[in-house]
């Protein structure tokens, strides 16, 4: 009995040490990586610094389109508050020259295989399905979650062990590399051309996209324009399907009989390749820059094009953007009424007919066609700024429709939005603008 009792009480003894030598060993290395983070924090504030944290975990944005600030790594997430190294990332969106606050980020990480991290911004930066991320170069993305989600300021992501590199996005990542294989495709299309807008600011080119019979003079013009406001990606997969649908598809011959494309992918050209918010750049951004002379290069082209090429013949200007990232009019695709100077009518039809036909994954909702003027963002202050591209196309003369689109970044009322359906979405609006068209004109 008393050898039992000894071996129990040295037992307990022994256990106690062990702990206790565990917990200095901890708290030492906890301190000793504090101070290697303490020393790198010095250079967190150039996003484009290569940042490495003390589990050889490297974040950085050293690619087009990526975007963050890291804030400071720490070990108090309540989480993974039994981790006791530096498991938690503050970071938040780099905002650069925008005025007020946005929310687009995109960082890439390496050097994390088989390690859970926790991410946390200072407020609401994530979409409704968390962040987009891709493991295999940003040729495919996932969003994080299945189902929508209330909380939306950080997440957690277990890497793989084969996770070498994991770009996270707030959605899909889309650039000028990935229109390149986009359209490569079409190289030998006889109905495609591409020519050069304008060079940007940046010495970048703008490119101008033309569909167009080879042989016949088009009876009718459309203009499509994309990323006036760069960060807003999820419009440019819609975009590959409108594109995809009039080329490829025997359903709309029509069009290309009849109808020559001027198509401008990237208007912000610049802000997209650098990873700029573009939304609310200021002095004013290139959606509020047809009020007066255009400041950027990209718009004043592109007004002098239209002006120049449209020769009485353009009916329909669509312009493609995404919307805020959540909350009731974000998270439903719509389309942006005009002011009290100008009737939706023919919006209305527009959309009436997207609504009948549409045979994509994302559905609108009747509720939500259009946002009217006088709801939500779409008020007297949102329009002081100067004049949007919609607004300055809607003069041209012979116009019949100029609308404004709104694609939901990750959320469509429930529906994830991914490139798939999003590139479904736009052949619905080629073959609303093919059915409009031809209503109109009778
Ligand atoms: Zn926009």
């Amino acid at each position: 009995m008393k050898q039992k009792q000894l071996f129990i009480v040295l037992t307990a003894i022994l256990m106690v040490c062990m702990s206790l030598h565990a917990k200095g060993h901890r708290e030492m290395m906890v301190r000793e990586r504090e101070m290697i983070v303490k020393e790198e924090v010095c250079g967190f504030g150039n996003p484009a610094d290569r940042i490495e944290n003390t589990q050889n975990i490297h974040i950085d944005t050293d690619f087009f389109g990526g975007n963050i600030i890291v804030e400071r790594t720490s070990s108090t997430s309540t989480q993974y508050y039994e981790i006791f190294f530096n498991d938690t990332i503050s970071i938040r969106p780099d905002l650069r020259d925008t005025e007020g606050d946005w929310f687009y980020w995109c960082f890439r990480v390496s050097g994390a295989a088989d390690q859970t991290f926790h991410f946390e911004f200072p407020g609401k930066y994530l979409g409704s399905f968390g962040p987009a991320y891709s493991n295999d170069n940003g040729k495919t993305w996932h969003w994080l979650y299945n189902k929508v989600q209330k909380k939306l300021n950080d997440f957690s992501f277990t890497f793989g062990e084969d996770d070498h590199e994991v770009y996270f996005c707030i959605a899909p990542l889309y650039t000028q590399a990935d229109f390149d294989r986009f359209i490569s495709q079409y190289e030998s299309n006889p109905y495609i051309s591409k020519h050069s807008l304008t060079i940007s600011e940046k010495g970048r080119n703008v490119e101008e996209i033309h569909i167009s019979h080879p042989q016949k003079r088009p009876k009718y013009k459309a203009v499509i324009t994309c990323r006036h406001h760069a960060c807003e990606m999820t419009a440019s997969y819609a975009l590959e399907g409108l594109i995809s649908a009039v080329l490829d598809e025997p359903d709309y011959e029509w069009l290309r009989q009849n109808v020559d494309f001027l198509i401008v992918p990237f208007v912000d050209k610049d802000g997209v390749e650098e990873g700029d918010q573009g939304k609310n750049r200021r002095p004013h951004d290139h959606n509020r820059d047809y009020s007066g002379e255009s400041i950027y290069k990209s718009t004043k082209a592109l007004r002098e094009r239209i002006l120049q090429w449209s020769d009485g013949k353009l009916k329909v200007a669509l312009d493609m953007h995404c919307p805020v990232l959540s909350g009731r009019w974000h998270e439903n695709i719509h389309f942006v009424g005009f002011n009290e100077k100008k009737p939706d009518n023919e919006q209305q039809k527009y959309v009436n007919i997207l609504y009948k036909r549409q045979k994509g994954e994302l559905r609108m909702n009747p509720e939500n066609f259009i946002l009217a003027y006088g709801t939500d963002w779409n008020v007297p202050s949102t329009w002081s700024n100067g004049n949007f591209f919609r607004e300055w196309v809607s003069t041209v003369e012979g116009i019949s429709l100029a609308t404004s689109l709104e694609l939901p970044y990750a959320n469509n009322e429930g529906q994830m939005v991914t490139p798939q359906n999003a590139r479904l979405f736009g052949k619905d609006l080629a073959d609303t603008i093919q059915f409009y068209m031809q209503e109109s004109m009778k």
